[in-house]
């Protein structure tokens, strides 16, 4: 890894307005678009690609198949090395690119320019920005920012961690546009060598995550405040006010506020309480009025969680000139996301969630806070060695029965043991399609059955997605067995 002599170059200046014949090293393909994007933008404005990576050329077949690879000067698969970068003139690095890895340090010495696709992306698009962080929720806020400035009637344009790369359309995107981003603590990180930040910019939470990434927890918070770090201000920041962590970070912009009643503030800054299922909005520009729009029967996704999200939602589309006329009809015909606490279908009076992505006891415990009647749960999955106790034990107060799975089930039903007198049924179970089928056993018309793991998947499945769709195979398959058993044209399953 050492210097080559003569190889030396000079940092060009970003941005890069010609790409025609730059020599440009894209590190990390990936298997999730994190660098497909920068590679077609390159190739389309003629660029001379070098793409490196870590996998082997088998795992990454399927991103190998959006392009021509061909067009490329050179592919490297299974590890990089430093051809990869002798005449590299600029590096789009991709964000699962450790901050430690010594090819950086080498990229850093030859002082040869890096980015990112995300910064590319910033570079060159001329759309308003609306950008979405925290450590849960950033999924769902962002879909429903971008369903309400669509129903507003704005033209918008979904991406970053959520829809992939806007790279491929960015020369399409008018000044008067919303281009609506999820930012990953990643994402963010390589934002700030940029110094840009969103002009609108909303924080859901901040809990401890990525700690495999980050070099600790306020590398991780340092990472996620970019996204206020360069607001102007005329920018505007939307914060949660009942997180203890992010109600403190601080913007040049206006800032909006969501929480509940008890962090309600006076109405100097504008805000929006959630008290139950009722928002409350005090836009400061317009001091005297007070609106309120209730979700009972408005917002088709439960739980408290979800009123938040709503509220920070909110928050975004009336800094970006949204008004409540436009916003109540809009709530209703938001679909959620797949594996959020998804409806799959009531069968036989027994209504299932598919909550896959709970991947974390917090989000598994917004899911059980969000159904207050009977509830039978499948949770437990791969070990991340994350602290289980406080989950196990609101499971065991709130749950008429629980399957645990896979690897941490042993260690749940251990601390769900004694923790109420009366005792939820708890069985440790072998199969999804077993938990499934002894939990059916044990309902009865009216209770709710909750796949919410709150931990990763990897032992039993290949990802959340691939455990989630077996849980609705379960379901489906459950209301066509019925469906078959019994007479006349009657369907027991409700639309989905
Ligand atoms: P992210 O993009 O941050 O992972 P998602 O919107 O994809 O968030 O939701 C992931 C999981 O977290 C789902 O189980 C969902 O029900 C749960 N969740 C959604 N919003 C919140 C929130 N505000 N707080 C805690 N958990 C949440």
């Amino acid at each position: 890894m050492g210097r080559t002599a003569g190889a030396r170059t000079m940092p060009l200046p970003l941005p890069i307005t010609e790409y025609r014949d730059l020599p440009v090293t894209v590190m990390g393909l990936g298997r999730f678009g994190g660098g497909l994007g920068a590679v077609k933008f390159l190739i389309d404005r003629g660029a001379r690609v070098t793409v490196t990576d870590l996998r082997p050329q088998s795992q990454l077949a399927e991103s190998l198949r959006e392009f021509d690879a061909r067009q490329l000067v050179r592919l490297q698969c299974g590890g990089h090395v430093e051809a990869d970068f002798a005449e590299a003139r600029l590096v789009v690095v991709n964000p699962a690119v450790k901050p430690d890895c010594p090819w950086l340090q080498h990229i850093r010495e030859r002082e040869i320019p890096r980015t990112s696709e995300n910064n590319l992306f910033w570079h060159h698009n001329r759309g308003r920005v609306i950008g979405v962080t925290g450590s849960n929720g950033k999924s769902t806020t962002t879909a429903l920012i971008a369903h309400l400035l669509r129903n507003a009637g704005r033209t918008v344009h979904l991406g970053g961690n959520i829809g992939g790369s806007l790279l491929s359309i960015v020369d399409t995107i008018q000044p008067t546009d919303w281009v609506v981003l999820e930012l990953s603590s990643f994402q963010l990180a390589d934002l700030n060598r940029i110094e840009a930040s969103p002009e609108i910019a909303v924080v859901t939470n901040f809990a401890p995550n990525h700690l495999d990434w980050h070099s600790d927890l306020d590398d991780y918070r340092r990472a996620k405040q970019a996204i206020l770090r360069w607001q102007a201000p005329s920018s505007t920041a939307v914060l949660n006010r009942d997180d203890p962590d992010v109600c403190r970070w601080t913007t040049l912009g206006r800032v909006w506020m969501f929480g509940h009643e008890a962090s309600r503030a006076d109405a100097a800054s504008s805000q929006i309480v959630v008290t139950g299922t009722d928002l409350h909005i005090d836009d400061a520009s317009v001091p005297t009025s007070t609106e309120t729009i209730s979700l009972s029967g408005q917002f088709p996704l439960p739980g408290e969680h979800n009123a938040m999200n709503v509220a920070a939602a909110i928050c975004a589309v009336r800094a970006a000139g949204v008004n409540t006329e436009q916003i109540t009809p809009a709530l209703k015909t938001f679909q959620g996301l797949p594996h959020r606490l998804e409806h799959v279908a009531t069968v036989d009076g027994r209504t299932f969630y598919n909550d896959s992505l709970a991947t974390t006891p917090e989000s598994a415990i917004c899911a059980l806070r969000a159904f207050p009647g009977r509830v039978l749960l499948l949770a437990g999955g791969y070990d991340k060695h994350v602290d289980l106790t406080t989950f196990a034990s609101e499971a065991a107060r709130r749950c008429f029965a629980i399957a645990w799975m896979g690897q941490t089930a042993t260690q749940l039903r251990a601390m769900a043991a004694g923790v109420t007198e009366s005792a939820p049924s708890q069985r440790i179970t072998f199969s999804l399609r077993e938990a499934f089928d002894w939990l059916w056993e044990l309902s009865q018309p009216g209770d709710t059955i909750l796949l919410s793991p709150a931990c990763a998947s990897f032992d039993w499945f290949l990802n959340f997605a691939d455990r989630g769709e077996q849980f609705r195979e379960c379901v489906h398959e459950k209301s066509r067995a019925i469906a078959e058993s019994q007479p006349g044209p009657s369907h027991p399953t409700s639309p989905e």
